[in-house]
C-alpha cells in the first residue's frame, strides 16, 4: 500500500498545512481517508477524484470530515456526475450533513453511498481488507486497520483518549498513524478524549506496532518535540506526518 499525507494538522488548518486526510492506495484501488479541511484540493493535485473507490470518514468533527461537502458538490454539479460512491462512517455523520445542507432527507446518500460501520464492522475495498473499531472520543468514532491482500497492515486510530481496543486496531501493524494531539504529561491533557505524543509511543510500543507515524498535532506545538517525546515511550524512532509524504506500507 501507498499512504499519502493529505493534512495532518490537529483541529485546524493553517497555511499549507491541511487538518486530517489520507490518500490510501494499493495496485488499483484508492481509499480517501478522512476529508479534512484543505484535503480535497490536496487529493486533486493527485488524482482525478472521479476514480475514488472508496471513502471512508472516522467522526463527524469537522476537521475530519467536512472537505466531504466539498468533493459532494464537485462530484454532483462538476459536469461528470456519479452517484453510489462507497462512503463508509459512523453512526449520525450523515444526518449531521444533511442537516447541515438544511434539509433532513437531502439526498446526498444518492451521490454518497453511506455504509454505516459500527464497531466491529468490516469492509472490502479492492484489494484492501478494513477493519473498524470505535475509539475513546466523545462522539462515535472509528479506528481503522487496514490490510492489503499482500498482507501488509496500516492501522490508523483516528482521534482518541488511551481508552480502546488497541491491539485489535493496531497490533503488528506495519504502520501505525496515530494520532498525538497534545504533548507533556497525560494528567495535564486540556482534553482526556485525545492523546499525548507520549501515551502515542506507549500503546503503539505495548501492542507491537512496527513503526509509529504521528499526526494530528495541535497546531501551536513544536512538532519536534512531539516526535522526541514519543520516541522515549516507543523505544524507537518515530515518524512525523506533514503534508505531501508519501509512505510506502
Ligand atoms: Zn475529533
Amino acid at each position: 500500500m501507498r499512504l499519502t499525507v493529505l493534512g495532518s494538522n490537529g483541529t485546524y488548518p493553517t497555511p499549507g498545512h491541511p487538518t486530517s486526510g489520507y490518500l490510501l492506495q494499493h495496485e488499483e484501488t484508492s481509499i480517501w481517508l478522512d476529508t479534512g479541511s484543505g484535503t480535497f484540493a490536496a487529493l486533486q493535485s493527485l488524482i482525478d477524484f472521479i476514480d475514488l473507490d472508496a471513502l471512508i470518514i472516522s467522526h463527524v468533527h469537522a476537521d475530519h470530515c467536512i472537505d466531504l461537502l466539498g468533493f459532494y458538490h464537485a462530484v454532483k454539479y462538476g459536469g461528470r456526475p456519479r452517484s453510489g460512491i462507497p462512503t463508509y462512517v459512523p453512526p449520525g455523520l450523515a444526518e449531521r450533513l444533511k442537516g447541515f445542507l438544511g434539509d433532513p432527507h437531502h439526498p446526498l446518500g444518492e451521490t454518497l453511498d453511506f455504509r454505516v460501520k459500527a464497531d466491529g464492522g468490516r469492509a472490502s475495498i479492492g484489494g484492501v481488507e478494513v477493519g473498524f473499531a470505535l475509539t475513546d472520543h466523545p462522539v462515535p468514532t472509528l479506528a481503522v486497520r487496514a490490510r492489503a491482500d499482500n498482507g501488509r497492515v496500516l492501522a490508523y486510530s483516528a482521534d482518541t483518549g488511551p481508552q480502546g481496543e488497541w491491539s485489535r486496531i493496531a497490533a503488528e501493524a506495519d504502520l501505525f498513524l496515530c494520532e498525538a494531539t497534545y504533548q507533556g504529561r497525560a494528567d495535564d491533557k486540556p482534553w482526556s478524549h485525545h492523546l499525548t505524543a507520549g501515551e502515542a509511543g506507549q500503546i503503539a510500543r505495548a501492542v507491537g506496532s512496527r513503526t509509529l507515524m504521528l499526526t494530528h498535532i495541535w497546531p501551536v506545538l513544536d512538532p519536534d518535540l512531539s516526535v522526541q517525546e514519543a520516541e522515549h515511550t516507543f523505544g524507537r524512532p518515530v515518524e512525523l506526518a506533514v503534508p505531501g509524504m508519501v509512505v510506502k506500507v
